[in-house]
């Protein structure tokens, strides 16, 4: 693996949020308080427009040997008519997870008091920050058989498999309980094990694990209650595991109690211990090109980075402090903007955050 930070701005607004999160790692390397080479290529639409492909040969290469990958979004309208789905943007992005085996996504909901977008209430919300672990290698999404076809009365039957086998959960569960013990120390696990038999596996797996994390206090619910806790009292939580389908869905759940969906970033992991940071929404066709993106889940992705690929837990708590400070000072992009508050476009949100960075770490 080099020590290198693939970019891959993509498509729609995923150049112009890429742009904010990349002026970060420059000024980082700048001064010396990182090591690795940015390197930049291409993947979706943009891919296809000058290669071809939406995820060219080069691009996957050097993903494969790099440490970290950051990406902005990719798809667009103008690739929307393209039926053949291995030839569409997002087929990049899907064949990029999938070559590189991340198994394990982290989702990083944080809510920002002073962002008043939310539709929960805000002392419900006060000091909500929950990191969701959500399975993404096996699960319903991949188990066989899996089909639709015409039954012997002639009527369509759809079925489909949810497996998991013991090695795959284990994994996901290391994951867990190892950010849960650099946290609060306290884990959720999500299941339906009062009827579901691969998810009564997920649940005497994850105990077992426990024995080998005595200082990490588990609890498990099931995904009905889990789903209504999450909007009752979000503070209960500090990581929760789960499995794929469940974690698709109460990691958008959660997205929506912070209010906008620019505020949030994510993580993918292989077990080879390289990492794709992207933040959680699309490439927003509808707002590209304007320059009134919100550029701090990417930013936000690029603290993701520091702490858990490039090591450096400290820097990344600052940068997150400068995102937090700049929210004070009411700056604000159109999605978080409220009245009174000052409305800023993408590149001066990056550019205020570098600077309040620049006094945090007093560079
Ligand atoms: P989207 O996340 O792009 O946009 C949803 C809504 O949120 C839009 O109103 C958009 O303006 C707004 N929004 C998103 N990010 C924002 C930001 N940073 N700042 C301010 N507002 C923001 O989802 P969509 O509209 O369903 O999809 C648009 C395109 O993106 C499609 O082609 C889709 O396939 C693709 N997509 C890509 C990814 C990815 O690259 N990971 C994820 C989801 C969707």
């Amino acid at each position: 693996m080099k020590n290198e930070i693939l970019i891959l701005p993509g498509d729609g607004i995923g150049p112009e949020v890429i742009n904010e999160a990349v002026k970060v790692i420059k000024l980082l390397q700048k001064n010396k308080l990182i090591n690795s080479v940015i390197r930049y290529a291409k993947i979706g639409g943009s891919a296809i427009e000058t290669l071809g492909l939406p995820l060219p040969n080069e691009t996957l290469n050097a993903a494969k040997s790099a440490r970290a990958i950051i990406l902005g979004a990719v798809g667009g309208n103008k690739w929307d008519k393209i039926k053949e789905f291995n030839k569409r943007p997002e087929y990049g992005l899907l064949k990029l997870r999938k070559s590189l085996n991340f198994f394990a996504n982290l989702r990083n909901t944080i809510f920002y008091s002073q962002i008043l977008s939310s539709p929960i209430k805000s002392e419900i919300l006060s000091n909500v920050n929950i990191m969701i672990v959500r399975e993404l290698s096996q699960g319903i999404y991949f188990g066989k058989p899996r089909g639709i076809y015409y039954n012997e009365y002639g009527l369509r039957y759809g079925y489909n498999t949810s497996c998991y086998d013991e090695k795959a959960i284990r994994r996901i569960g290391i994951i867990a309980f190892e950010l849960a013990k650099k946290r609060k120390k306290k884990l959720c696990s999500v299941d339906k094990a009062n009827v579901i038999e691969v998810t009564m596996l997920w649940r005497e797996i994850i105990t077992e694990l426990s024995n080998e994390y005595p200082d990490v206090k588990l609890s498990h619910l099931y995904i009905d209650n889990a789903a209504l806790q999450l909007i009752l009292t979000p503070k209960q939580f500090d990581v929760i595991v789960t499995g794929n389908m469940f974690g698709d869905i109460l990691s958008d759940e959660a997205a929506n109690l912070t209010g906008s969906i620019g505020m949030l970033p994510s993580a993918s992991i292989n077990s080879k211990g390289q990492c794709l940071f992207e933040p959680c929404h699309g490439s927003a066709p509808d707002i590209a090109n304007k320059g009134i993106a919100n550029p701090i889940a990417t930013i936000l992705s690029v603290s993701m980075m520091l702490h858990y690929s490039l090591q450096k837990p400290l820097l990344s708590k600052y940068l997150n402090l400068a995102i937090n400070n700049v929210l004070n000072k009411g700056i604000r992009t159109a999605d978080i903007n409220s009245t009174g508050k000052n409305l800023v476009s993408t590149k001066i949100m990056g550019d205020v955050i570098i600077e309040e960075f620049k006094k945090i770490i007093k560079i």
